[in-house]
């Protein structure tokens, strides 16, 4: 018995709705699965009410993209109270800031001479909550001023090219603190992924309660080092796919990654404790 504990839908950036990944992760075979989609927990509740027609069953996630000094981290919730003001304040903040910030890499953009309008970017994100530069790069490859969308971003849009413009964004140590404020499990997303070493302590410091041990980035022997990591200081494990449906490049599908059963008894019960137990 498998799960899948990453898993993103057009509430972001994903390409399959709620409903479908639901439908298409009973097909997989995996008997749990967790909506975490980009600073956004809008894909939810479509996906809790699809599981009632489902053998599968649905964890509400998130994952929070979280600023550190020494990074970048992606910062996965699980079980969070989504009714929460505080919380759904906090995810609101930065996605406030992406109107103006879309606005200003248009306005760069063409200033390149390439004609982009900021209309255009939401409407090729059509209503997902968090738009950002991979709508960008879209609608850069759709009027042919980019062979795919790779290349736009390559020329156009990462970081120290001329359309690039920072992205607002919560601190990991706020980020960890809000997500067991709204009685969440914090769980650090593709450690691997970590462009400093030093990060993950910083991030065990500030009360990252759980590790991504599992997830396609990783190699086996990655998968060990961060299952032994686990296991030396008490974290949760748990893994994913980070499936995006077909809008990235597919090289796996629902399922392939397994991910076992076990990782969710152990969550489960991590989130029975820390309803009784006072959140470090
Ligand atoms: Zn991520
Ligand atoms: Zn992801």
């Amino acid at each position: 018995m498998n799960i899948d504990l990453h898993i993103h839908t057009t509430a972001s950036d994903g390409s399959k709705t709620p409903a479908q990944v639901v439908r298409e992760a009973e097909e997989a075979g995996l008997k749990v699965i967790s909506i975490a989609d980009h600073d956004t927990t809008g894909g939810v509740a479509e996906a809790l009410e699809a599981q009632a027609d489902h053998d599968v069953t649905v964890v509400p996630g998130v994952e929070i993209s979280a600023s550190h000094t020494l990074g970048e981290v992606h910062i996965l919730g699980y079980w969070m109270n989504l009714q929460d003001p505080a919380f759904q304040a906090f995810l609101e903040r930065p996605r406030l800031a992406r109107g103006p910030r879309i606005a200003e890499m248009c306005k760069r953009l063409s200033g390149l001479g390439l004609g982009v309008r900021p209309e255009e970017v939401f409407e090729v994100a059509g209503g997902a909550e968090s738009v950002g530069r991979p709508h960008l790069a879209r609608v850069l490859f759709e009027k042919g001023y980019a062979k795919d969308m790779e290349e736009a971003f390559q020329k156009y849009l990462r970081k120290g090219t001329p359309g690039y413009v920072k992205r607002t964004k919560n601190s990991t140590a706020d980020t960890i603190a809000m997500i067991h404020q709204a009685g969440g499990i914090s769980v650090i997303a593709h450690p691997g992924l970590l462009k400093d070493p030093k990060l993950l302590d910083r991030l065990i410091e500030e009360g990252a309660m759980g590790l991504e041990v599992l997830c396609h980035e990783h190699e086996a022997e990655t998968v060990e080092k961060f299952s032994n990591l686990a296991d030396s200081k008490g974290l949760l494990k748990t893994g994913g796919s980070d499936y995006h449906g077909d809008m990235l490049d597919k090289t796996f599908s629902l399922g392939d990654l397994k991910v076992p059963y076990q990782y969710y008894l152990d969550l489960n019960s991590a989130r029975e404790r820390t309803h009784l137990e006072p959140r470090r």
